[in-house]
């Protein structure tokens, strides 16, 4: 909900975990800047990424190439003429929007944020309108009201309420709606509008010169597959990974960083045999169901069983970092939704406050990828598959056959794209039974900017707390997964007028910081200490007291009181075990 989405983007501010970018200027729409807390944070999540999907792996390699790149790419990669949201502009306001969110009959733009209704229309429960002439109120009303019973499915997506905002308040609002005061329709035609943002490459910048930033990190994965290959040792199925910064001209960057024009993203494209392969090396493809063990790659997996694959480790992953199934949801892209290329597409969707949005999106993608730069750049992208050749060495000319009349079956009865014509087609069995294929691929790919804000917003927690006195003060905790948190550790010395204590927490946080990121603090009372840390999302506080300088006794002696943040609990810890005791829980 919109009351602790605004909560929420206070902490981060306060807090210094993300910042409007250019925010002394009055800010520039789409773009924020991660503080000294979100870029540790940022970091951990993208190392967590990066650690679970190539070092901890024997069959992904990583990748980092450049933002921008030869402009041909995206001819290829069909970005140029494609990449583009339908886009409405108001007359009066001079306000772009995407064209989804219009009302077609009306002309008014109306953006429903929330669950997703089966007619594709966005169904909130409360609505927050911004209306350009009071008057009009009503009718307004009126019209959202039958726009709602002609496209809301059942009772329960319906909106409660529908509340008037002003529009000062425009960057809070979940629901914004423009209105012409005269005739409700202002909005110029819907016309598709490019989301690549254009750069000029030298110093003539003429058409000539054009570039892109790019709207994908995936692209260059493509582009530099034949140079991974030839000069590392991998074998299909194997995969390239990625991490870095993608653009996108978005027409309507909202829900704070949810859609940014700016973003990071992690792409991994996993190169795998297509299924025609399988069936000559090992007679079947392993069938999918239910019960499948995706526990480990198996040699004889076709698209579907890695796709699956995919799905599970990335569910995984996020299990890990604390996003368990509960705050997830997955959307099985129906046949209408893919693309003509794509076998399958699922969204992993994470609950954010605004409503259920994607995370990330796996896709089973053919060859459709490589094979287009192989056209456009003339330069084959194949695999030579020795254990292929040798296999479809021993098949009769009839089995051989039998695989072609198979696939050219396939090819007539697709529903989507044109099919492939027959000499297509065995030219493209004659180079698999000699060994050669354009790898198939499977892609998760993932948003890093999504990533933090959902572990942002699962994090946030508020906690009433009395003090001795009576007075509740509502306190926030950030309750991060430990392997994720910014800060892992706060050092506190009890008083900071006793220089023996001082020196001892001086010498436990020097320790410590060569191995984890700890945070040194000797002001205020040790509660406030903890309520800071609480703040920040760290999850171990470390105190150095009278006890520790052996005052209460030598059993005491060189032991610290180790505060966990989300139990409050407290345990009394030698110094020499700190290290281990800390990084068992993290
Ligand atoms: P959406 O439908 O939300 O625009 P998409 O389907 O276009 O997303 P992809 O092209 O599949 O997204 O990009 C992969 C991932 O990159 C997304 O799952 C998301 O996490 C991230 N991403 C895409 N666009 C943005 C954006 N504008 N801001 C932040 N992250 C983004």
């Amino acid at each position: 909900d919109t009351a602790s989405m605004e909560k929420l983007v206070s902490l981060c501010k306060r807090r210094g975990f993300i910042y409007q970018s250019s925010e002394i200027y009055g800010g520039i729409g789409g773009f924020w800047d991660y503080g000294p807390l979100g870029a540790e944070l940022k970091r951990n999540l993208r190392e967590a990424w990066w650690r679970t999907m190539t070092r901890d792996r024997e069959d992904v390699v990583g990748l980092d190439a450049t933002i921008i790149m030869h402009p041909k790419i995206w001819e290829a990669s069909g970005h140029t003429a494609t990449f583009a949201d339908l886009m409405r502009e108001c007359t009066l306001t001079n306000k772009r929007v995407r064209a989804d969110h219009v009302d077609p009959q009306s002309g008014t733009i109306i953006q429903f944020s929330g669950a997703q209704s089966p007619t594709g229309w966005k169904i909130a429960r409360t609505i927050q309108v911004l209306i350009k002439n009071g008057e009009h109120i009503e009718s307004f009303r009126k019209r959202v009201r039958q726009l709602i019973a002609q496209n809301a499915g059942d009772a329960a997506g319906k909106p409660e309420e529908i509340e008037l905002l002003d529009e000062t308040k425009l960057d809070t609002v979940e629901i914004s709606v423009d209105f012409h005061p005269e005739s409700g329709a202002a909005l110029g035609p819907a016309r598709p509008f490019n989301l690549m943002l254009k750069t000029y490459v030298g110093p003539t910048a003429t058409e000539a010169d054009v570039a892109y930033l790019r709207p994908e990190t995936a692209q260059a994965i493509f582009a530099q597959f034949k140079n991974v290959l030839d000069s590392s040792r991998v074998k299909v199925p194997f995969g390239i990974c990625q991490i870095g910064k993608a653009f996108r001209n978005e027409v309507t960057p909202k829900n704070f960083t949810f859609r940014s024009r700016e973003f990071e993203q992690m792409e991994l494209e996993f190169f795998i045999k297509p299924d025609e392969a399988i069936e000559i090396i090992h007679g079947a493809v392993a069938p999918w169901s239910e019960s499948a063990d995706l526990s480990e790659p198996q040699p004889n997996w076709g698209w579907e069983m890695w796709h699956r694959y995919w799905v599970d480790q990335r569910t995984k992953f996020y299990a890990s970092i604390g996003l368990g199934t509960d705050v997830l949801d997955y959307y099985w892209q129906t046949n209408d939704d893919l693309a003509h290329y794509a076998r399958a597409c699922v969204d992993i969707l994470f609950k954010f406050p605004f409503g259920t949005e994607e995370l990330e999106g796996i896709a089973a993608r053919g060859d459709f990828d490589l094979s287009q730069h192989q056209k456009h750049s003339g330069r084959p992208q194949e695999f030579f598959d020795d254990e292929l050749k040798a296999a479809a060495a021993k098949l009769s000319d009839d089995q051989k056959e039998a695989l072609i009349q198979k696939r050219l079956a396939a090819e007539a009865s697709k529903t989507k794209g044109e099919p492939l014509p027959e000499p297509a087609v065995r030219a493209w069995f004659e180079r698999l039974f000699k060994g050669n294929y354009v790898p198939h691929v499977i892609e998760p790919s993932a948003g890093l900017d999504r990533l933090a804000l959902a572990v942002l917003s699962l994090a946030y927690n508020e906690v009433e707390k009395t003090d001795d006195k009576g007075k509740t003060e509502t306190l926030t905790i950030m309750r991060f997964h430990p392997s994720i948190a910014p800060i892992k550790v706060g050092v506190f010395p009890l008083v900071k007028n006793k220089p023996e204590i001082v020196a001892k927490a001086r010498s436990v946080y020097n320790a410590l910081k060569k191995h984890l990121n700890c945070f040194y603090d000797e002001t205020a009372s040790i509660g406030r200490r903890y309520a800071r840390q609480d703040e920040a999302g760290t999850p171990f506080g470390v105190t150095i007291d009278f006890d520790t300088l052996g005052e209460k006794g030598p059993e005491l002696l060189d032991t610290v009181t180790v505060r966990e943040r989300d139990s409050a609990a407290q345990h009394r810890v030698p110094i020499a075990d700190l290290l281990p005791w800390l990084l068992a829980r993290i």
